[in-house]
């Protein structure tokens, strides 16, 4: 299955992004972006009002807290409660040239770019599920795709490996750390590291996809008490409550075991019918 993130890091408007979910409940396979479409356009029908901006900060208010201010750049919302949905963003290798060569050869979407890179060597970085799993999607498109992965054993699924070891044009370098990538306007290496022996050596690609895990954006909640792990994923109980009454969190951005599209609507769907139940003993105590 696809994250929330693996499907909202894509350009709905462009015709390069397809992430399929081939187990979403329902559908034998269907696109992310269309998956998304349809939900936004459910919400909408029973009465949800949509606006795409982008939250600052999520704070409480009044006598005991009990108003919940969400601002934007543009605006300022006042609720009674509040779901934080906000997912997480990729984590970075933090090597030089990584930043300098953004969207110069190093991406964090293989749906959104991987058909920028016809016939070149690719390194995938990682060795979870969304490395395998966007290695092999990458094979598409690449005439060679590295994995490069910093021990011997990949954490992802068998199926996916299964997957990804059965294409002629898959390979890995186990063991391996990328130090640095190389590139004037464009990435034309890396600089690779062998953990267990020390070694250094210089291995040419063309672009880099990096997929070693991701942040979630709690951020936002920083100043509410909102207790968070040691990874920065928000806290909740079965109920998608924080500690902080009239605060919910749901999907990728809170600490639990799967992050995955169906657990995330399932997290929703509580969060939803608690804040309700919440919002109803706030009106008729
Ligand atoms: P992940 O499972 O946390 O894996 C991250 C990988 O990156 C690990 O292999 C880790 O190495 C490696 N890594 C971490 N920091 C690194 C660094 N600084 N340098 C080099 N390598 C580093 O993350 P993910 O693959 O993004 O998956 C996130 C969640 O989404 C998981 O729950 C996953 O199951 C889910 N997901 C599911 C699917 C699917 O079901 N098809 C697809 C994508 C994602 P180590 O192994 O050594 O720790």
């Amino acid at each position: 299955q696809k994250t929330a993130y693996e499907i909202y890091q894509c350009d709905w408007s462009s015709d390069v992004c397809s992430s399929d979910l081939e187990d979403y409940p329902g559908f034998l396979s269907i696109e992310g972006s269309e998956l998304a479409r349809l939900m936004q356009e459910q919400a909408e029908h029973f009465g949800a009002e949509i606006a795409m901006e982008d939250v600052t900060s999520v704070r409480s208010e009044g006598p005991g807290g009990i108003v919940k201010v969400v601002e934007t750049f543009d605006r300022t919302y006042r609720a009674k409660a509040v779901i934080l949905t906000a997912g997480g963003s990729p984590v970075k290798l933090d090597v030089p040239g990584e930043e300098r060569l953004n969207a110069r050869g190093v991406s964090y979407c293989a749906v959104c770019d991987g058909p920028f890179f016809n016939g070149r060597v690719l390194a995938v970085v990682g060795g979870g599920d969304a490395a395998v799993e966007e290695a092999t999607y990458l094979t598409k498109y690449a005439s060679k795709v590295i994995l490069i992965h910093r021990r011997d054993q990949l954490r992802a699924q068998k199926i996916l490996q299964d997957r990804y070891f059965a294409n002629p044009k898959a390979s890995v370098l186990w063991n391996s750390v990328i130090e640095e990538i190389t590139g004037d306007n464009s990435v034309d290496g890396v600089r690779i590291r062998n953990v267990v022996t020390g070694q250094t050596s210089s291995v040419q690609v063309g672009g880099v996809f990096v997929f070693i895990g991701f942040k979630p954006n709690g951020d936002i909640l920083a100043d509410t008490g909102v207790t968070r792990d040691h990874g920065g994923h928000i806290v909740t109980n079965a109920n998608m409550e924080t500690g902080v009454p009239g605060i919910y969190a749901a999907g990728d951005v809170r600490a639990q075991l799967a992050r995955q599209v169906t657990t995330a609507v399932g997290d929703a769907t509580t969060a939803a019918l608690a804040a309700e139940k919440y919002i109803e003993a706030l009106t008729h105590p």
